[in-house]
């Protein structure tokens, strides 16, 4: 199989969005120290006006970071999927794995990037939309059929966001060695609307906790998995001969446990939920080192979140991160401590 252009080329792409100031930010005097310098550049200005300490007020009150991405306020849904999403979908058609992650804190936007809102749709939607479209355009002859599951991983348990009555579903590998959701609702339809109303509700069914940082923090994660499976038209020959998957993940909030104060329930939920994002990190750091140092070992069995992605992580997968925070003076630790994690992975 031939690879799609480029597609090896960028294995890893971490983009980094600034969401606008929000009303309540605007109404609590707060002021915007998160800024693009340019397309791939940020600068974080520390709000703390500690003028009586020269040194310190000159030292770091500005860092800057590096991203492959960087979008602010003026970006639009539109930009955000072209820039991170689109050029996947080739790749997906031809038999490639690949996935899409929303990274940040709550608040910070990675719903709206993902799902959007009917009068501006986000990711999921787009590279929908431009799949029916590039497998409609196709002139190859074959059977091409998409299927889509939306569930999500909670306290490392898996609901289908479809179907919650079905209660937890677990993870099979099959003789091919494919992971698979056992008793999964898969959904074929190719009715743009259809489809967003299907994952407005679904987003609804999320497990969504109050803590101190957020009235809604979502404490999982929704992973929206599309499969592309195609089968030549030529007679006799029925065998499968591609299938593609795409990712396209809203991560859990990655706020700290010191921040949302978490206690009890929380605290568990809260260790979970590192877990998985801990587990991600850890699979993502060995695979961006592969290209370099060899065979290094990727260990996909540590959460639940890492099993399913696994054929979507490595080999001849594309990764693509888009990280979230807030420009608000307000949120500065938090988007110190979002730009330093992003920035690690980038480095790999
Ligand atoms: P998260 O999923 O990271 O917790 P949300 O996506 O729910 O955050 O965003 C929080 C609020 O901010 C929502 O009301 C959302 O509509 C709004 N918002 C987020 N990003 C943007 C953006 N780029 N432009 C306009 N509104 C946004
Ligand atoms: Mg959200």
């Amino acid at each position: 199989k031939d690879l799609p252009g480029e597609w090896m080329d960028h294995q890893l792409t971490v983009a980094l969005r600034i969401r606008p100031l929000n009303e309540a930010e605007i109404e609590e005097g707060a002021t915007i120290v998160a800024h693009k310098i340019d397309n791939q550049m940020v600068v974080l200005m520390d709000p703390c006006e500690d003028s009586d300490n020269v040194l310190r007020a000159h030292r770091s009150r500005e860092k800057t970071y590096m991203f492959d991405l960087a979008f602010d306020y003026t970006a639009t849904q539109e930009d955000v999927y072209v820039a991170t999403t689109k050029n996947l979908i080739d790749g997906v058609i031809a038999g490639y794995n690949a996935t899409v992650f929303a990274y940040g804190p709550t608040g910070a936007g990675k719903t709206h990037t993902m799902l959007g809102l009917d009068s501006e749709p986000g990711i999921y939607i787009r590279t929908l939309n431009d799949l029916f479209r590039a497998i409609e355009d196709s002139t190859e002859d074959l059977d091409c059929s998409v299927y889509m599951s939306y569930i999500e991983i909670y306290n490392e348990m898996i609901r289908d966001l479809l179907n919650p009555s079905s209660g937890y579903l677990e993870l099979r590998e099959d003789g091919k060695g494919e992971i698979r959701i056992a008793g999964i609702t898969e959904f074929s339809t190719c009715n743009a609307k259809e489809i967003m109303a299907l994952l407005t509700k679904g987003n609804k069914q999320r497990t969504q906790e109050s803590t101190a940082a957020n009235k809604t923090s979502s404490r999982s994660h929704a992973i929206l998995q599309v499969t592309v499976k195609q089968k030549s038209r030529v007679k006799d020959i029925n065998e499968e001969v591609r299938v593609g998957k795409l990712f396209m993940v809203d991560l859990a909030g990655t706020e700290r446990a010191s921040q949302t104060q978490n206690r009890g329930k929380r605290m568990k939920e809260g260790a979970h939920i590192n877990r998985s994002l801990l587990a991600l990190a850890n699979c993502i750091n060995a695979l961006s080192e592969k290209g370099g140092k060899g065979a290094q070992f990727v260990n996909y069995r540590d959460s639940k979140l890492t099993r399913l992605l696994k054929d979507a992580l490595g080999g001849n997968s594309r990764t693509v991160m888009i990280t979230h925070i807030s420009p608000a003076s307000s949120n500065f630790e938090e988007s110190r401590n979002t730009l330093v994690y992003a920035d690690k992975a980038k480095n790999i």
